[in-house]
């Protein structure tokens, strides 16, 4: 696959969706795609066939790889509480250091019954224009009275307007954002990292699975989805385990079952 320098590499993209109380790892695929937009979706598909529909409000957290305006369309529609971080956030939550300017995009409000931003000095620009970009519908926002604005060089640069870039999904990211930013965004989507990095380090480190041995997406496929099996019956194992439940007693739970199945 292309990787984010552009080059070409004999690499995989593996996708997992875990679930967190039990961190049984409840969707697993491979792409070729080197970005994680496109994931999204089928992991929740995949859940909803392995699981059954999720009921509406269920939690979900992705990291900024899946941040997508289409992403965040899904989940809204769905009824599924996401929690996304934008490429800020996610830099912020790195520790990344952030240069924020108090005229960024996301300093202007979005006001979604009339579609249109508020700048920071109370001005309003409007829908002018929409363009096509990389086949992406794109529009354009401009009209506030920047020569009359003392922040006009700061904002938009020396007697030049403010135009501002959006697409259909502004109310999207904004509402997102808007719950990332607050405390029990911010606490919901810490839980994430022990969700979700402890199946792969128990993959990578505990089952020393660091490269595929197959080649082809269809052949990947099945060696990852046997790893992620191998994963969730050690995971069931422990659990077991814990309830003191001993394999003489499953074996036998499984081998009166079969006896049944049997001698129907
Ligand atoms: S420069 Fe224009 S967009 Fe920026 S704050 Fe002033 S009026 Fe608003």
């Amino acid at each position: 696959m292309q990787n984010k320098k552009g080059r070409k590499e004999l690499s995989y993209n593996p996708q997992i969706t875990v679930d967190s109380d039990s961190g049984i790892i409840a969707a697993n695929g491979v792409t070729q795609d080197c970005t994680d937009h496109h994931q999204l979706q089928p992991q929740v598909e995949m859940v909803e066939a392995n699981s059954g529909e999720l009921p509406v409000g269920t939690k979900t957290s992705s990291d900024n790889g899946y941040f997508s305006g289409s992403n965040l369309r899904y989940l809204e529609r769905k009824g599924l509480d996401g929690y996304i971080p934008d490429s800020k956030q996610a830099q912020k939550h790195k520790g990344k250091k952030v240069v924020d300017s108090p005229y960024s995009k996301d300093k202007f409000d979005y006001d979604e019954a009339n579609d249109q931003f508020i700048c920071p000095n109370g001005d309003v620009l409007v829908r002018k224009g929409e363009y096509m970009v990389k086949g992406k519908l794109q529009y354009s926002y401009s009209g506030a009275k920047c020569s009359e604005c003392p922040f006009q060089a700061e904002c938009a640069g020396k007697g030049k307007k403010k135009k501002i870039t959006s697409d259909d999904y502004e109310a999207e990211r904004r509402r997102m954002a808007a719950k990332m930013q607050s405390e029990a965004g911010k606490e919901e989507y810490k839980k994430r990292k022990a969700t979700v990095e402890w199946p792969f380090g128990n993959i990578k480190h505990n089952m020393k699975f660091r490269e595929f041995l197959t080649r082809g997406i269809a052949n990947v496929c099945n060696e990852f989805n046997l790893v992620c099996t191998a994963h969730n019956m050690k995971v069931m194992w422990a659990k077991l385990c814990r309830m003191g439940i001993s394999l003489r007693e499953i074996v036998g739970l499984v081998s009166g079952q079969a006896a049944k199945v049997a001698a129907n």
